[in-house]
């Protein structure tokens, strides 16, 4: 039964029928739906439906930055498996939304973004109204589908169609629009009521076949050199115990993506993590699960792969197989079913990773290790403090606290924390994920600590930080248990570029961060060493409140990603 706006009073053959309308309808969908929270901005025509959620129980979080609140909503879905529901205002609001919803379409994560949008009737001739954009063709070609409702009595009916197709089948971004005079449309709250469902079984599971199943076990037991790579599919598909399970007894070696790192401890016997590139070059059969052979997998080729590879895949998107390698064993299912059904299958003892390659890997983790340690003890005492210095000391504290979240983003302050950081625990590493983007890091932060309730602990770069910096506001708002540690090296990349003028290098930046979040009456640190960052960390994980730790980076320590010199490979200058 939904809210109604006008309720029926006393009994009387003459009184008025009660009546609802379409922000009261949004919100008794959404709750049907389960749905607990929304990440939004609040403005015209959706205020009215914030402070409805929130009256009636829904958690409602307000940012300061549409592509925050979308980020936000877009890790909520990675975490829990829900839609993340992003809730914008017309265009403008809605443009910085949609950032978030393509790069949770990207992602693979479950995501709707809710948006008020202005008179149809007016922008579709293009008279000009108000905050005028047709939203619906804008949004398209940047999710998985995008809906818009053009009757109240419909609500139920998107919201339905909205949550499905972002949870099933491969996960990704929704658009729902409602234009406002949807929003405030009134009808009859019976049959408001009557128009609202909750969807059974949103995301259905996949059972692979059993020749395909067979089939990939087939390569893997007559494997030399096999190798399993975890994605941040496998991560989402909370199937921790199946893969745990098929890795352990078949004794393959397994490479952790980014995202995917925890779903077994980093210390694992079996994680090749330290030996990545002779395992990419030397495997001989390559099982991906929940990973796609994209750009951060060098697209499967020759030389960071042995150009003999075959290739299994497992994925919840068929569409997926040979969009770069041809696919020998197309395994197309959720990571749950098919962990399950290759370990059944594959019993008793046919797949036996030889120890042979599993001692040549670790042998060669031996070395990598040992080369990699001069460099980790020489930053220990490093002055001024290098990147890895405060990584080791953020390592140290985050391991005598495993419930700890890590966001991660920068272009250094990325590739080391990465590396130096191991995870113990599934899904608790969100990073810039298939993009790269930068951005991501207060949303993600924030919807950590409010979906989970466990503290956060976000490692930015000082120039990833400043894209959703202000969200510390937020953080402050809510006081939310949430650390943020700026690795401040003054600049993108680094600090020390010069400057062809009189203005500052297109590099540098320059900001105390700490003193940022004072202004919002959380607790500022500036480290110095990575014995400051390691007490300041303690401490602040210890009071479970907002705190941010601007670590002082040597502005010469950082190297810059992405330089296209290569593409100009005899190097031939160009005059000005
Ligand atoms: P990474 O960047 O960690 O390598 P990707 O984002 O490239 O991971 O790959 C994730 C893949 O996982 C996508 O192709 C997606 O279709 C797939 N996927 C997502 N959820 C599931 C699931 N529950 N079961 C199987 N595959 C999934």
């Amino acid at each position: 039964m939904t809210d109604a706006v006008q309720d029926a009073g006393a009994e009387g053959a003459d009184e008025p029928p009660a009546l609802t309308d379409g922000i009261h309808l949004v919100v008794d969908a959404l709750k049907l739906n389960d749905v607990e929270t929304l990440y939004g901005v609040v403005g015209i025509p959706i205020t009215d439906l914030a402070r409805l959620a929130q009256a009636s129980g829904i958690r409602y979080i307000g940012f300061r930055h549409e592509s925050d609140a979308g980020h936000a909503a877009a890790a909520a879905g990675f975490l829990t498996q829900k839609p993340g529901i992003c809730l914008t205002v017309s265009a403008p609001g809605f443009l910085n939304g949609l950032v978030a919803l393509a790069n949770a379409t990207t992602n693979c994560f479950p995501m709707v973004q809710i948006s008020g949008s202005s008179e149809q009737h007016l922008v579709d001739l293009q008279r000009g109204d108000y905050e005028e954009m047709d939203q619906l063709a804008a949004a398209r070609p940047f999710v998985k589908a995008a809906y818009r409702v053009h009757r109240a009595e419909d609500i139920g009916r998107g919201i339905a169609r909205a949550i499905r197709t972002a949870v099933s089948g491969r996960p990704g971004g929704v658009y729902l629009d409602i234009p406002a005079a949807v929003l405030g449309e009134v009808i009859d709250a019976e049959q408001g009521a009557e128009s609202l469902w909750r969807l059974v079984d949103p995301a259905p599971r996949q059972v692979p076949q059993a020749e395909a199943v067979d089939r990939a076990i087939d390569l893997l037991a007559g494997a030399e050199r096999p190798l399993v790579v975890l994605g941040k599919g496998a991560a989402y598909s909370q199937a921790d115990e199946q893969i745990r399970e098929f890795v352990e007894t078949t004794g393959i070696p397994y490479l952790p993506m980014s995202m995917a790192k925890g779903l077994l401890p980093d210390d694992h016997p079996q994680s090749a993590s330290t030996a990545r590139s002779l395992a990419l070059r030397r495997a001989d059969v390559v099982m991906l699960v929940g990973a796609r052979l994209n750009w951060l997998l060098g697209h499967g080729e020759a030389p960071q792969w042995n150009p003999q590879a075959t290739f299994i895949q497992v994925d919840i998107a068929a569409t997926e197989m040979d969009s770069n390698q041809p696919i020998a064993a197309p395994l197309v299912g959720d990571v749950a079913s098919v962990m399950e059904a290759l370990a059944e299958r594959s019993k008793p003892g046919r797949i036996n990773a030889p120890a042979a390659w599993r001692e040549e890997l670790a042998e060669r983790s031996a070395q990598n290790v040992a080369k990699m340690a001069g460099r980790l003890k020489a930053a220990e005492t490093a002055q001024p403090m290098k990147f890895l210095g405060a990584l080791q000391a953020i390592r140290d504290v985050l391991h005598e606290n495993p419930r700890a979240y890590v966001v991660n983003e920068g272009a250094n302050a990325l590739d080391l924390a990465r590396n130096t950081i191991g995870m113990q625990v599934p899904r608790h590493r969100l990073d810039s994920g298939t993009w790269g983007v930068m951005g991501i890091g207060m949303g993600y932060a924030i919807a950590a600590a409010v979906e989970t309730g466990d503290p956060v602990v976000a490692i930015e770069g000082d120039s990833a930080f400043g894209f959703s910096g202000m969200e510390i506001e937020a953080i402050c708002r809510y006081d939310l248990p949430i650390v943020t540690v700026v690795l401040n090296n003054s600049g993108v990349y680094r600090g020390d570029d010069p400057s062809a003028s009189d203005d500052p290098a297109p590099t540098a930046l320059k900001a105390r961060h700490d003193l940022m979040i004072q202004a919002f009456g959380g607790k500022g640190y500036q480290a110095t060493t990575p014995a400051e960052v390691a007490t300041a960390l303690r401490e602040a994980l210890a009071s479970g409140r907002p705190a941010l730790i601007d670590c002082v980076i040597d502005p010469t320590d950082g190297t810059e990603s992405g330089n296209i010199a290569h593409l100009n490979p005899k190097g031939i200058t160009v005059q000005r």
